[in-house]
């Protein structure tokens, strides 16, 4: 093991794991300067016990690098791999066998922590057949949404490391689309065109989510019934202890997903966990299909989709109503009939 694919699955549990930023930050830092040093440097300072004369690496980051040029498997790695395990229970185990992709998930290119190609190595590792590459669209400035042409820049790249995992020999794909916000009057931000780009496309709520009951419904319905829009993103907005959800009209909003062929999002990140279980079960009952999506903004975090089965399973979604169950074949299929 390198130090820095060390340095790497050290950042990926931590991420699954959900510790502090902090402690993530000084692994992510250390990969960076071991990025740009020069492998004798680093070797010379191993054996002479200075590699944290470097600025940027400390103690615990130090005696990963160590362990790994000396061969070893790093103790702190070894450690941490056994304690972040992210658990799958029984009752999400037929969920998380029937899943093979994740349709909500972001790069460098906004906000997330990882390149695409690496996101992409972590969910062949995980097993799926395919990822939905989903970043901010321009309105999230504080996520660094993609303007257009930045998303057309995105597009090539994504066909470029189609290409390279198809040489690699992988059944894989990276699918193309984007968490495109839902503005405050219902329209979307991403013109049509680019849209139609798009093999599947996530619309979420980010702004204004404290808006009045009817007009937020209002809102919302506008968006499900774009034949552009495929699933609707984490549909409360609630953050867990700190942000309750929005109020709209639950039975509107799914009768339309269902009428609109737009799939809910049972999002699995660990503050989300939206929508709600009461929710779910309407959606349920209104016969929606959905999603059981991670929304990643990290490789570690890929591994959350567990958390989303968990809930499905508590509810009763039927599993032939998860639409990342589905090949990717049958997934665009879906999504391009949604369309018409
Ligand atoms: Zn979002
Ligand atoms: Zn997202």
């Amino acid at each position: 093991m390198t130090p820095e694919a060390a340095l790497l699955r050290v950042i990926h549990c931590l991420d699954r794991s959900r510790a502090s930023g902090f402690k993530t930050k000084a692994f992510v830092r250390a990969l960076d300067v071991v990025q740009n040093t020069p492998a004798d440097e680093l070797e010379s300072r191993a054996a002479a016990d200075t590699l944290t004369d470097i600025d940027g690496i400390g103690a615990s980051t130090a005696a990963v690098i160590a362990d790994a040029m000396a061969g070893r498997e790093p103790a702190y790695l070894v450690d941490l791999e056994a304690t972040s395990q992210v658990e799958v229970s029984e009752k999400a185990q037929p969920y998380i066998d029937a899943l093979r992709g994740d349709c909500h998930l972001h790069s460098t290119w906004s906000d997330g922590g990882a390149p695409i190609e690496r996101m992409a190595a972590t969910a062949i590792e995980i097993g799926h057949e395919y990822m939905v590459q989903t970043d901010h669209s321009a309105r999230l400035t504080i996520a660094h949404g993609l303007n257009e042409d930045r998303l057309a820049d995105q597009l090539d790249r994504i066909a470029d490391v189609n290409t390279a995992i198809a040489d690699a020999g992988h059944d894989f794909r990276v699918l193309s689309g984007m968490e495109v916000d839902i503005l405050e009057d219902g329209k979307l931000d991403l013109s049509n065109d680019m849209l139609e780009r798009l093999d599947v496309v996530v619309a979420s709520v980010h702004s204004k989510l404290r808006m009045e009951r009817q007009q937020m419904t209002e809102r919302m319905l506008m968006a499900i019934a774009s034949p552009h829009v495929d699933i609707l993103g984490h549909c409360t907005g609630r953050m867990i202890g700190k942000r309750p959800p929005s109020d709209f009209d639950a039975d509107y909003v799914f009768a339309a997903c269902t009428e609109f062929g737009t799939a809910v999002e049972i999002n699995c990140r660990p503050e989300r966990l939206d929508p709600p279980r009461d929710l779910m079960r309407l959606a349920v009952d209104h016969g929606c299909m959905f999603t059981i999506d991670t929304d990643a903004h990290a490789t570690g975090q890929m591994e959350w989709q567990s958390l989303g089965c968990d809930r499905a399973a508590d509810v009763g979604v039927p599993i032939d109503r998860v639409l990342n169950t589905l090949p990717a074949d049958e997934l665009l299929a879906w999504t391009a009939s949604a369309a018409a």
